[in-house]
């Protein structure tokens, strides 16, 4: 008899946790098998997709994409679909037995929602979701019992710990950062760094917009609200450490002084194929983590406030909390994408998240629509200050 496989929908398919995602899949196609995929803009990538795992639907963002897509997989039987509403259809009406959430920024929050509240599992990348609708998220998967699984390596590394121990007897959690490629360069010279230095990590091969925001750390302070909601932890209980070499990804201390820890190579397919394969383990697509030749692992504090100025605004957004976490995240994708357009220097993506951050007007967030106002508001806000940045330079 065939044992059945579990059946998976990536949002975003062609984006570097998608792909990751299709690796282990391939590797393990007698386990698992692709039920949808949804996509951006990529159609050709996702043609070979489709053409490779042929899904029962595939959503892409523009109706006119749909239509170029359908005309280059027409033989593989697959449905086509658009927009939001394809991408929510995709995941309310297939069956499947984990929806992987990929989609980066706030763009991935309507489907990641809408899939919980369909009460399927999500195995969530899509940290800005967490950050900026942590509340909703948890409220829909606790009302239909869809379980969050953490893909982000530091969570999945602190859920791992956490299977074994009670988590009653959890005191703190330290989450790692590799510092970035700029931990150890001179202050002086941090203003002016270049898109391709930014991307360049040390450590870990992502996409575009996490490697700027491990550049400037912004990505480990998103991290820490991702972990407030997805653990139930007070601020107090979340810490970072600087780890250059991304081995130990979390730790977790108990009441008693025991540190639990994760290690592994730092390659995502790690912690996608625990998502995948939760509560079992696979075999590992990677060689084995030899201790002896890494030799030694450090351990810094964050304590240089004027190297990682948005980590500092985001532990206080944390605290704040409220909407200053939307707020933080709508000025720091605009100012990324800005930055990666080569509109504007490595200095000036705090700039603009600092001046969104002292105009917010703080307000609870009641529903979704508030988050999504808040998240266009400070688009505007970010927008009209970007623009005087450019505008300067012209001069
Ligand atoms: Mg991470």
């Amino acid at each position: 008899m065939k044992k059945t496989r579990k059946k998976i929908i990536i949002l975003g398919s062609t984006g570097s946790i998608g792909e990751s995602t299709l690796d282990v899949i391939r590797l393990y196609q007698d386990k698992f098998e692709v039920a949808g995929l949804a996509a951006g803009k990529n159609i050709n990538l996702l043609a070979q997709q489709i053409k490779e795992f042929k899904p029962q639907a595939a959503a892409v963002k523009a109706a006119g994409d749909s239509i170029r897509l359908l005309k280059k997989v027409s033989a593989a039987g697959t449905k086509i679909l658009a927009g939001e509403e394809g991408e929510a259809e995709m995941v309310t009406s297939l069956k499947a037995d984990l929806v992987v959430s990929a989609i980066t920024g706030i763009a991935g929050l309507k489907p990641t929602l809408a899939a919980l509240e369909a009460g399927k599992n999500v195995a969530l990348a899509n940290k800005e979701s967490m950050v900026v609708a942590g509340q909703f998220l948890k409220k829909a998967a606790s009302r239909t019992g869809a379980r969050i699984i953490p893909v982000d390596s530091e969570h999945s590394a602190i859920f791992q710990c956490l299977q074994q121990a009670r988590k009653k007897f959890l005191k703190r959690i330290y989450l790692t950062a590799s510092g970035g490629p700029f931990f150890r360069l001179p202050l002086s010279d941090l203003a002016d760094r270049s898109v391709e230095e930014a991307l360049k990590h040390p450590r870990w091969a992502m996409g575009k917009k996490v490697t700027i925001d491990s550049a400037t750390l912004m990505n480990k302070g998103l991290e820490l609200i991702e972990a407030k909601w997805l653990f139930d932890l007070q601020p107090e209980q979340l810490q970072v450490l600087i780890h250059p070499q991304s081995i130990v990804h979390a730790l977790v201390e108990f009441q008693d002084g025991s540190v639990l820890a994760q290690l592994s190579q730092a390659d995502m397919r790690i912690p996608i194929q625990y998502a995948l394969s939760y509560p079992e383990r696979l075999e590992s697509c990677l060689p084995p983590l030899n201790l002896a030749e890494i030799n030694k692992l450090e351990f810094y504090q964050v304590d240089e406030e004027e190297r990682y100025p948005l980590f500092f605004l985001a532990r206080k957004a944390l605290l704040a909390g409220q909407s200053y976490p939307v707020m933080l995240n709508a000025a720091n994708e605009l100012a990324v994408s800005a930055f990666l357009e080569g509109k504007i220097k490595f200095g000036e993506i705090n700039q603009i998240v600092e001046y969104c951050y002292r105009q917010h007007q703080p307000s609870e967030l009641n529903s979704l629509e508030d988050i999504f106002a808040i998240d266009q508001k400070t688009r505007i806000m970010a927008k009209q200050y970007l623009n005087q940045l450019v505008n300067m330079k012209g001069k």
